[in-house]
């Protein structure tokens, strides 16, 4: 049975609690996001038969990419998700064999209180009653792909390596993004 067959959902979910720690809000939604990314893209086995064709980018550092990363075997450390912080509940899948994209959002269906008061049961839902899905493009060059490092430089100013392209060239001088910015998310203590 494929990843995405509603039949899997209950399975699923438990894998992904299991990962996460407990079963909450964002697991649900995140698994059904993952079931319905992968049957639009025709995945059906990410982290078998269909390992490498998957690439997952998230839009939020929150429970539901702990059920997208649990479920697709998609990780940071592989390069097979990327994690945008923009504190919004969204996922682009990408399948690497076809270049097909799509991104999918939650409708606020999920959110909406039963007659009863209670917790919507997604396992009742559609994921068109779920979901809005828009068919992306996603440019990938080479450095943000999995594999070996395409390029290593050297900071002009902290002189530490900066990996896969990701330097800036400004005045002449190689800098890291930290460097050119002038900003950095720590202070060094006085
Ligand atoms: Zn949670
Ligand atoms: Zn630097």
């Amino acid at each position: 049975m494929a990843i995405y067959d509603l039949g899997n959902y209950e399975g699923l979910l438990a894998e992904a609690g299991a990962f996460h720690g407990d079963i909450c809000g964002g697991i649900r939604i995140g698994t059904r996001m993952t079931m319905c990314g992968l049957r639009h893209l025709g995945i059906g086995d990410p982290r078998g038969a269909d390992k490498k064709k998957l690439m997952v980018f998230v839009e939020i550092d929150r429970c539901a990419t702990d059920a997208i990363m649990a479920l697709t075997g998609c990780r940071p450390g592989k390069r097979s998700m990327k994690v945008k912080d923009y504190g919004k509940m969204a996922a682009t899948f990408v399948n690497l064999e076809t270049n097909r994209a799509v991104r999918v959002v939650p409708t606020d269906a999920n959110r909406r209180p039963t007659a009863d008061g209670g917790e919507p049961d997604l396992a009742k839902m559609s994921d068109e009653e779920l979901f809005r899905v828009l068919d992306v493009e996603v440019p990938l060059p080479p450095e943000d792909l999995p594999g070996k490092p395409v390029r290593r430089a050297v900071c002009a100013r902290c002189g530490e390596d900066v990996l896969d392209g990701r330097e800036v060239e400004a005045a002449g001088e190689t800098l890291c993004h930290p460097c050119f910015e002038r900003r950095d998310y720590y202070r060094i203590r006085a």
